[in-house]
Formats: structure tokens, sequence, C-alpha cells
């Protein structure tokens, strides 16, 4: 048994041993700018093309479609400022109330540049209604950019993402998703999702932190996001963080290869655990959709504390979440268990155990009985 159990891979996930192998030549003595013409640079330069290859062929996408940034929420920003915020033709936007902060608070500068944002409202299992999209879009305002999640974040629900985008193009706007929970996880393919962008970050998918990219189709336009160097076609300018793109092509790579068995895992180590809980007569609700990210168990403890179960949990040297991880610091009540319309007792007493490729049965039994002493 290893003393920590880290049970909150929704926040962040070990970084893959093949991942640092990968990445470490290029953080030793293969250190050249990867934009530079010497033949010194050469294998930088060739190891980012080589990692964006990689990285687009696991989500069917081109590699000249995948542009490299620091993290989801940067791809996030990048993407809905670009479109809204447009000097000659500023769009208005659509989003739902249960987004990350990393789009909920770049709509508000949105509309504090005077754009119009609307937030679709999510159902009990936070998943998006798409009549209410539907009619939003079908309203006198015209809309240019609809931003829905793929995953939620703090109760995995998955959304209908391939059916909203449908509902999206019919009415001529761009669709975004933010798949940060998504990709590495679930099968995904942006053709046949028919998504026009897509977020990712790398340390959700055991690849290294400080690192995303964005999914940008190839006909469509995107001002750029930093200027300077030519770097990333000219749209996101600075020198390339070649191990950590190195990294995290292989991170996704390894993690698309292994995810039918890692889910199946993730499936077994989740019955296992709430069958655990009921055995042993621990009141819960399971929170979300039936179809939810693997490993992802957003659960409420009528009359617990979610924030003191967090506590007394680590404690015990077992790590879970109450609300995202970003909330972590804050008391109020986390907004996605807001919108779901959730009691305000019930969300207090919600906690997410999020479970990944290294969980093993012996700590999920673990965190049963910990779970189950501490509740009594
Ligand atoms: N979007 C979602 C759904 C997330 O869960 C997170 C992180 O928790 C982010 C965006 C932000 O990603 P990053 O930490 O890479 O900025």
């Amino acid at each position: 048994m290893s003393e920590l159990i880290y049970a909150d891979n929704a926040a962040t996930t070990a970084l893959a041993p093949e991942a640092l192998e990968a990445m470490m030549p290029y953080l030793t003595s293969e250190y050249a700018n990867a934009s530079q013409l010497y033949p010194f640079s050469r294998k930088a330069r060739k190891a980012v093309e080589n990692a964006r290859a990689q990285i687009a062929a696991c989500i069917g996408a081109a590699p000249e479609e995948i542009l490299f940034t620091s993290c989801g929420t940067e791809s996030n920003n990048w993407v809905l400022k670009s479109i809204a915020l447009h000097p000659q033709k500023p769009q208005n936007v659509v989003t739902s109330c249960m987004e990350h902060h990393a789009i909920l608070n770049t709509c508000k500068r949105i509309e504090q540049y005077g754009r119009l944002v609307r937030y679709l409202s999510v159902s009990k299992q936070a998943v998006v209604d798409a009549q209410e999209l539907e009619r939003t879009l079908n309203s006198d305002i015209e809309f240019g950019l609809v931003s829905l999640m793929f995953a939620n974040n703090e109760v995995g629900s998955i959304q209908p993402i391939q059916e909203l985008c449908t509902i999206v193009h019919r009415h001529h706007a761009f669709f975004h998703t933010d798949a940060v929970q998504a990709v590495g996880h679930l099968p995904l393919d942006v053709h046949e999702l028919g998504v026009d962008f897509l977020s990712a970050s790398a340390h959700k998918f055991n690849g290294p932190k400080g690192i995303g990219f964005l999914y940008k189709k190839r006909e469509i336009e995107l001002s750029p996001h930093l200027d300077g160097g030519s770097q990333e076609y000219g749209m996101r300018a600075g020198t390339e963080n070649v191990a950590a793109i190195v990294g995290m092509a292989k991170a996704l790579a390894l993690n698309c290869a292994r995810m039918k068995r890692v889910t199946e895992h993730l499936a077994f180590l989740e019955d296992l655990l709430l069958s655990l809980l009921r055995e042993k007569r621990v009141h819960y609700v399971r929170n979300g959709a039936s179809v939810h990210t693997p490993g992802n168990i957003s659960l409420s403890f009528p009359g617990a504390e979610g924030e003191v179960l967090l506590h007394r949990l680590a404690l015990n040297g077992i790590c879970v979440s109450t609300g995202s991880a970003c909330d972590s610091k804050r008391t109020q009540l986390s907004h996605v268990l807001q919108a779901m319309n959730m009691s305000e007792e019930q969300a207090l007493g919600t906690i997410r155990i999020s479970l990944g490729a290294h969980n093993t049965e012996e700590e999920v039994r673990i965190l049963a009985s910990t779970l189950h002493h501490i509740l009594r």
C-alpha cells in the first residue's frame, strides 16, 4: 500500500514515466531553440512537429489544426476573446452555467466589453438541454459562438456534443468545446463531432503541467493570441516549450492506446466503491449523469459537510475534492451543484472522488472504510 491515496485525478494527474522519459533529452542535451536555423535546432523542431502530428492523430485532426498553448485556460481564453471581441465583427456568446471558471470568468470579461453572453441552464444531472440551445439561437439576438464543455469537471456528466454542434451550425455560429476533462479519457474525433474549436490540457491526461493545446478547424480564422515571433503559424508567439510539448504528445498517445483497459478498470473500481459503501450502510446520493467520465464519482452524504470530510480524509492520507480544484479554497457553494438545482444541504455535503489509472482495488477498499469510519 502506498502512503498517499490520490483520488483527485480530475484536478490533475501524475506524469506518466514514459512522458518524462520522452521529455528528458529536451530538458538536458537537446536544449536548442526549435525555431533556429542551424542543425542543432533540427531535432527540437522535428520533435515539436512529430508531437503535433501525434496529438492530431489522437483526436482525428490534421497536424496544422493543433496549436500549442500553456493550458486549458489559455485555449479557452483564446477562442472566446478572439471571436467575441473581434475588432471588426464582435460576436455574442452562448455558454452554460456549469462551465469551468476558465470559461465563466472569460465570459464576464467579454460582457464588460459590451458583448452579450447567454448562460444555458442545466438539468439535475448536469446536462445541457438541446431545445433550450435551439430556442436561444432562434431568438432575435444574433450569437456567433457557442461554448459548451464536453464533460463536467465536478460531476463528470458528458454532454451530447455532436447534437449540440449540429444545432449551432444550423444557426451559422461557431462551436467550441472545453474538452479538458475528456481528452485522453474518452474516445473523441473532432470530425465526427463537427466542432470548430476544442481545448485540452496535458496535466489532466498524465502529461506535464504548463502545456495544452487548441484544436482549430483549418478553414476558420482566429485572431493571433500572442503577438511576437512566428511560432504556432504566427498565432501564438513565444519560444516553444519543446520538452512539455513532447511529454504531452507521449502522454496523450499512451492514454489513447490504453483507454479501453483503463476505462474498464475504472468502471470496476467505481462499482466496487459504491457497493462497499452500500454494504457498510453508508447513505449517499450519486450526482451527475449516468454517462460520465470514467472514475469521476460525485457523492453527497446527507447531514455531512464536504469540507470536513475532505480534511478528515486528508488526515488519513487520502486526497479528494469538494467542488472543482480551483474552488477548494473558497467556502461558497459550487456553481455547478447550484446549477444542478441541488439543495444547499446536499451541495455542502458533496465530495468528488476522481479515480485514475493508477488507483488500485486496495486503495478503493481503504477509501470506502475510511469514509465509513468518518461518517459514523
Ligand atoms: N476546463 C475544465 C473543464 C477544467 O476541469 C479545467 C481544470 O480543472 C480547466 C478548464 C482549466 O485547465 P488548466 O488547468 O489547464 O488551465
